[in-house]
């Protein structure tokens, strides 16, 4: 499917169980995100997160309601669905190729200029610079020649290059030391301004620069607010 701008991310009253589960994990859940909406989705360990973010992906379909993009649910689009909803994970992916392959994920179209201009807004200009290759380095599945902040700087570099108006992060942040995330919470809300967001959490830190709050507890929305009110 094709969509045209701006793009609304509806969530209706979806439940999700998991195949031979004897119990619901979502039940109920109901979202509604204008274009540039920025919203934290909050929750203790394994109240339905991740699920709830690869039902926004159309990775896994609900068992009721649905999820969709201007009105076309999101399991309809398959891999194409990269066009509008960009997801940085807690682990991101990285292919055992050059680091500028890496980042043409987002855009094969992508000359070095361009590259080099997102390593800047991301701040790793300084770091890629000073390798011997440069954007020709090596880069291993695990990513092991940087570190889990430097990982995330990276997905998010790739995010940037695609443009696309959605974007899902699941936990990118955990595991860092509180500074470093700091500072890559600012980075993404910086760059990531004028775009949809959707910021899976289990912790409050950063949840400020957000406009919505919201709970899942027991597979409902347990409380929903702004920051301020909660
Ligand atoms: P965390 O904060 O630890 O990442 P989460 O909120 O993202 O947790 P989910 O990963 O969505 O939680 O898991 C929600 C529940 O669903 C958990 O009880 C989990 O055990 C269960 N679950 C997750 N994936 C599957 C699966 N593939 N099959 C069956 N049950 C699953
Ligand atoms: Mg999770």
């Amino acid at each position: 499917p094709k969509l045209h701008y701006p793009i609304t991310l509806a969530v209706e009253d979806v439940h999700y169980q998991y195949p031979g589960s004897s119990k619901e994990v979502l039940v109920g859940i109901d979202l509604k995100l204008a274009p540039g909406d920025k919203i934290a989705i909050l929750g203790r360990s394994g109240s339905g997160k991740s699920t709830l973010a690869n039902l926004i992906r159309g990775d896994l379909l609900a068992t009721q309601g649905k999820i969709t993009l201007n009105n076309v649910e999101t399991h309809q689009f398959g891999d194409t669905i990269s066009q509008y909803l960009g997801v940085i994970h807690q682990t991101p992916y990285l292919f055992h190729t050059t680091l500028a392959n890496n980042l043409r994920i987002g855009r094969e179209t992508a000359v070095d200029n361009e590259l080099w201009s997102v390593l800047e807004r991301v701040g790793l200009k300084n770091l890629v610079e000073k390798l011997p290759d440069k954007l020709e380095t090596m880069v291993d599945e695990a990513g092991l020649r940087f570190s889990g902040g430097e990982r995330q700087r990276l997905a998010l570099a790739r995010i940037l290059l695609q443009e696309v108006p959605i974007i899902l992060l699941d936990e990118p942040t955990v595991g860092l030391d509180p500074v470093t995330e700091q500072q890559l919470i600012n980075t993404f809300f910086k760059e990531l301004q004028d775009k949809t967001i959707i910021w899976i959490t289990h912790h409050l830190q950063g949840i400020e620069a957000m406009d919505q709050v919201v709970f899942i507890e027991d597979g409902e929305l347990a409380m929903q607010g702004t920051p301020n009110e909660l």
